[in-house]
């Protein structure tokens, strides 16, 4: 084991990650001071330059936050925390309010009032939305921008964390690799705050939407230190990625299905009005698991958008049309295949209301932590209204928390071995076994080859942070024994009476990988004491 090869020390909040909870975040710090560190290029990396939809927020006139909280609640699937569901729904319009001061442009009305769309589930027109598709590329564009220029916001790029640095207890820092091979440069970064805003779990499957970085490193690495990571087993399958074989695989938003699109199969039969009465609107998870069926009964699957929008897809839907058009289908003419993948975890490291996890020290944010407001089900644009409003919240709290600087030196903590790369068996074994339907069996041979690529990893960091986290999937999906919102079991199809979060550590998860599978996880309060 090597030494880091330098320190540095950052005078106010370590930020990991500049997808839209990083950047807003270290926005709303100003003017205390913030590092964002990010593997990726600030603006351009992790899932939120890919955002189409948009951000829900209850800004109509017709609509109200316990309107957006109901839905949310709804949508959740007995498993989201209304409090928290209500507390989004009431700071979302402020969120809007801020991006548009940081420079973001929405598509408004001729009066001037901002156009909102109706997504499935949602009981009013509340998606605020940039030129149709493009609000993720838009929003993203204006946060980096300002982020450039807000004077206490300084950016590493290029650098993966690969571990935190803990210090009798508390966060202190992360150490982070700058290149590779024999350039390879190991760094110890420190700071009084560290905020982790590291995105989602999407490439840990075969097949995702999410982009090859979205591998969950942050919840390993939380996890390993000991965080508490809840609903872990709930990860959203989007029902219509593009299936033409690209990794990742592009999205055709869900807005399509809600201009009217359908789904066939080879044959042009429509099978979602024989499911369920909201037909191809059925909530997501019941449109995947339909998907998913039809294709294992050998069928293909397309959405036919020819009626629904004809000549003006390329208009309406320009990310969608060239994307399509790119792989030599003109989906104003022919349907466009389509599959489940993997796309939204709704579990991570779990937050309290100001985004504090169980380590001190530690804030989360975004798509990496798991504050309560999704539970079983995302609600579609909920994750980036979320985002916005923890973002804002966990900035209050760190610039308003008195922390004393960290120590000289990091013992008892060592700097993590590196080598890299993501296990293409595990991308396998999550498709195959941990996927959008699941069984005791399966689970149990999922836990047993996470187990095997561990012991081959070496100890690299980069392996052991996304085993951990594809370790804590498997073994709460093994542990919740009902179906539920997006996570669906074979062998125990019905949800419970009164379903409830799950919270894990990562010891439990291996105790349970070993077998002792009647383990109960218990509440992050008493993990805490
Ligand atoms: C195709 C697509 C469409 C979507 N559409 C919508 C939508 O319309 N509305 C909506 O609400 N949600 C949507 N979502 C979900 C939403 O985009 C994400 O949940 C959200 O963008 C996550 O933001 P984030 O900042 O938490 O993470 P990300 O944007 O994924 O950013 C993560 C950052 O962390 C960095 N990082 C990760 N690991 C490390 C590491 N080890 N070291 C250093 N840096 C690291 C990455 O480089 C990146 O900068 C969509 C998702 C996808 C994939």
């Amino acid at each position: 084991m090597r030494a880091a090869d330098n320190t540095i020390d950052a005078p106010g909040a370590i930020v990991l990650g500049a997808g839209i909870a990083g950047l807003f975040t270290a926005l709303k710090l100003a003017p205390f001071p913030a590092l964002i560190i990010a593997s990726g290029q600030s603006g351009h990396s992790g899932s939120s330059v890919w955002a189409q939809g948009g951000i829900a927020a209850a800004a109509g006139p017709d609509d109200s936050s316990s309107l957006h909280a109901q839905d949310t609640v709804a949508a959740a699937a007995g498993i989201g925390d209304s409090r928290i569901a209500e507390l989004v729904a009431r700071e979302a319009p402020q969120g809007i309010d801020d991006l548009i001061r940081f420079g973001a442009q929405f598509d408004r009305e001729p009066s001037g009032r901002l156009s909102l769309a109706r997504e499935a589930a949602h009981s009013r027109a509340r998606i605020v939305h940039v030129s149709g598709d493009r609000a993720g590329a838009a929003v993203m564009a204006a946060l980096s921008a300002a982020a450039a220029t807000t004077p206490s916001i300084a950016i590493a790029e290029g650098f993966e964390a690969l571990e935190l640095a803990v210090l009798d207890g508390r966060a202190i820092g992360v150490f982070a690799r700058h290149g590779f091979g024999r350039d390879a440069r190991l760094v110890l970064f420190r700071a009084p705050a560290i905020v982790f805003a590291t995105g989602g779990v999407g490439a840990l499957y075969a097949v995702t939407t999410n982009p090859l970085e979205s591998r969950g490193q942050g919840v390993g690495m939380a996890a390993r230190a000991g965080a508490v990571i809840a609903d872990a087993e709930f990860v959203q399958f989007h029902p219509t990625a593009i299936d033409t074989g690209r990794d990742p695989a592009p999205l055709a938003t869900e807005a399509l299905r809600g201009e009217g699109a359908v789904l066939v199969d080879e044959t042009g039969r429509r099978f979602m009005p024989a499911i369920h009465p909201a037909g191809e609107l059925a909530p997501r998870d019941v449109v995947a698991r339909t998907i998913h069926r039809e294709i294992a009964r050998g069928h293909r699957v397309f959405l036919d958008c020819r009626r629904a929008l004809g000549d003006s897809f390329g208009r309406r839907f320009p990310t969608v049309y060239a994307t399509c058009m790119n792989a030599g289908i003109d989906p104003a003419k022919a349907p466009i295949p389509v599959a489940p993948a993997a796309h939204y975890h709704m579990g991570g490291i779990a937050s309290d209301e100001y985004g504090r996890s169980s380590i001190a020290g530690l804030w989360c944010v975004g798509e990496c932590a798991s504050t309560g407001l999704h539970g079983a089900n995302r609600l579609a644009s909920n994750s980036l209204a979320e985002a916005l409003v923890f973002g804002a919240r966990v900035a209050a709290d760190v610039a308003g928390s008195t922390i004393a600087r960290p120590r000289e030196g990091c013992a008892p903590c060592g700097p993590p071995r590196v080598a890299s790369a993501l296990p293409r068996a595990l991308r396998r074994t999550m498709s195959l076994l941990v996927g959008v339907e699941r069984e005791e069996a399966e689970l149990r041979e999922a836990l047993g080859a996470i187990q095997k690529l561990e012991h081959a990893s070496g100890g690299d960091a980069t392996s052991l942070n996304v085993l951990a986290t594809a370790k804590l999937v498997a073994a709460a999906a093994l542990q919740r024994r009902e179906s539920v919102g997006a996570h669906f079991r074979r062998d125990y199809p019905q949800a419970s009476l009164n379903p409830g979060r799950s919270f894990l550590t990562l010891h439990e998860a291996e105790v349970i990988a070993a077998g002792c599978d009647d383990f109960v996880g218990r509440s992050p309060e008493r993990k805490r004491q």
